[in-house]
């Protein structure tokens, strides 16, 4: 009898043992689940968006700023599986802002794709996102650090997606200090909000932890719609 009890003892403190693992286990999923969800960053300000590409409704009261790079094959990614999305649920409804900063993180490449964007910009800001749209279609699917943004490249797309605009003009304005300009204002944006990864997503001051999460992406520019009805 005194042995049975010691092995119901035994057999009781196994039990707790246990359970208490697995609540320690789902507190740890819990705590796990609560940081993700937190690890988007709150920032002081939102970038400056002024000159910037910016398509949809000017007044709409929540603005979400891309930070790419026409030779980065996740924005090419991005550009292809959320933007469609975010046109469609927020741009195209006239709740949200969308404006393109270049960032350079790809050398002479970059540069020179983020300039030729500036020039189309400069000349038509409508014609922007079709040269926009059809650059980062023209990076190679394999092979995308091979040389492709070349300057018979981006000739080649104004030519043949932007025809509406002076293709020479177009031309001599690349290597233009006006272009250039811009091309450095971004370059100073990126540094201003550490930008480290492209694409980097912010929307009203919040820096994404994971742009490709659109049920995240969708979320807060709801929440920013909610608190502006407020
Ligand atoms: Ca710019």
């Amino acid at each position: 009898m005194k042995k049975q009890n010691k092995t119901n003892k035994k057999t009781n403190t196994k039990s707790l043992v246990l359970i208490t693992a697995g609540i320690t286990l789902l507190v740890a999923i819990f705590v796990l689940f609560i940081n993700n969800k937190s690890e988007n960053q709150e920032l002081t300000n939102h970038p400056n968006i002024d000159n910037q590409p910016t398509m949809g409704d000017k007044n709409a009261s929540v603005s979400l700023v891309e930070f790419g790079d026409y030779k980065c094959p996740s924005c090419k990614a991005w550009n292809e599986i959320i933007y469609p999305k975010l046109k469609a649920d927020f741009i195209d409804t006239g709740k949200l802002k969308f404006t393109y900063i270049n960032v350079l993180f790809h050398g002479e490449e970059s540069a020179l794709g983020a300039a030729a964007g500036e020039a189309v910009y400069k000349q038509d800001p409508d014609a922007y996102w079709k040269f926009h749209k059809q650059l980062f279609e023209e990076q190679p699917k394999e092979l995308h650090d091979d040389l492709w943004i070349t300057p018979e490249k981006v000739a080649e797309v104004s030519k043949e997606y932007v025809p509406e605009i002076n293709q020479d003009k177009f031309k001599s304005d690349i290597s233009s200090e006006e272009v250039t300009q811009e091309v450095e204002k971004d370059a100073s944006l990126v540094k201003e909000f550490k930008v480290e990864q492209t694409p980097s997503i912010i929307i009203n001051g919040t820096m994404l932890e994971d742009p490709f999460n659109y049920e995240e992406i969708s979320r807060i520019i709801n929440d920013q719609l909610e608190a502006e009805e407020e």
